[in-house]
């Protein structure tokens, strides 16, 4: 074999039709470290590469009388070296070249590693949005049950517990604004002062568990009385208070009078009672107090007139 050829930078190897080898160049020997003569490809290959040798490059050398970049993998004596070879028919022999593919494979492992990598790192972004999702909806969820318990609350922190009315608290929230409103644009405003007669008598006479019975009876009487804009709030003990949005002297009197007399004529469940009224109307400075107060000496005076009464302010 000539200097030039023996010592190319490729394999070069000639190996007859029954694939046995006739020439190996130095390069090749170095590649695969062979320490004695090697008698026929099958000792070249590694059994994958030796299959694929058989079913492949025969047929396509016969055929076409050559084969192109054929990947074919060494074996050598420290270890699998993977190989592109190209091989021409001549005189009958077959010449082959073979070019170490080591590097380009580390690269194309490196590039393999890399792209699984890139895809687990995917996978797991998109997993990590799908939880994302899930969490998102979870505080969805807590923050709407949040908002029920909160409005549930709020309901409470204006309800009165017994009756079921409003409360105080509620009362003189939305008085305030109303007396705003009445201040500004001048519509009428009323507020009726409702005291149980007697009723220490009825705790005394029945137990305070049908006194209990009584408020809430008395409760529902008065709400049936009036309409949406109405309000109907407990103050405390036997005391309630009415508040008539857009109702003037007149109307507010007569709808005093009509509580007072469907209480006095209602059918009870254990005892009959009758309240005492104070009315009175929003007038140029009044704040809730002076409102109250107005309200609270008109009732005095239904009390002191002999109770089943309505007393107004004006009067
Ligand atoms: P008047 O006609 O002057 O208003 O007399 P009264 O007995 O109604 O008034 P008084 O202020 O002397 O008594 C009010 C009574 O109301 C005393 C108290 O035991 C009772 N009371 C207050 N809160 C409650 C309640 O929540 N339940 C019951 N059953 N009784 C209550
Ligand atoms: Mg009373
Ligand atoms: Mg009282």
């Amino acid at each position: 074999m000539e200097e030039q050829l023996n010592t190319a930078p490729c394999g070069y190897l000639v190996i007859d039709p029954a694939n046995c080898i006739i020439e190996m160049n130095e390069t090749l020997k170095n590649l695969i470290g062979a320490t004695e003569p090697l008698t026929h490809m099958h000792d070249l290959l590694t059994v994958a590469s030796r299959v694929y040798f058989q079913t492949y490059f025969t047929p396509s050398i016969n055929t076409h009388g050559k084969v192109d970049e054929m990947y074919l993998t060494l074996k050598s004596a420290t270890g699998r070296i993977p190989v592109l070879m190209n091989a021409a028919e001549r005189n009958g022999r077959y010449e082959c070249v073979l070019l170490a593919m080591t590097v380009r494979q580390e690269y194309e492992n490196e590039l393999l590693q890399a792209k699984r990598q890139a895809e687990k790192i995917n996978q797991e972004t998109a997993e990590a949005y799908d939880r994302l999702q899930e969490l998102m909806k979870e505080v969805e969820g807590k923050k709407r049950e949040v908002e029920k318990l909160n409005i549930q609350l709020q309901g409470l922190t204006v309800t009165d517990p017994l009756t079921g009315l409003k409360n105080r608290r509620y009362l003189d929230d939305k008085l305030l604004h109303l007396i705003e409103e009445s201040s500004k644009t001048g519509s009428p405003l009323a507020v009726l002062v409702v005291d149980i007669d007697h009723f220490k008598h009825v705790n005394d006479t029945y137990g305070h568990l049908t006194g209990d019975v009584v408020l809430q009876e008395l409760a529902w009487k008065l709400q049936a009385e009036l309409t949406e804009q109405d309000i109907a709030a407990r103050m405390g003990g036997e005391e309630f208070v009415i508040v008539l949005p857009n109702t003037d002297k007149i109307d507010a009197w007569h709808k005093a009078e009509q509580i007072r007399e469907t209480v006095e004529r209602g059918s009870w469940k254990h005892v009959k009672i009758t309240i005492s009224i104070g009315v009175a109307v929003y007038e140029a400075g009044d704040d809730s107090s002076s409102l109250f107060a107005k309200a609270d000496r008109a009732l005095y005076h239904s009390k002191n007139s002999g109770r089943n009464l309505v007393t107004a302010s004006w009067q």
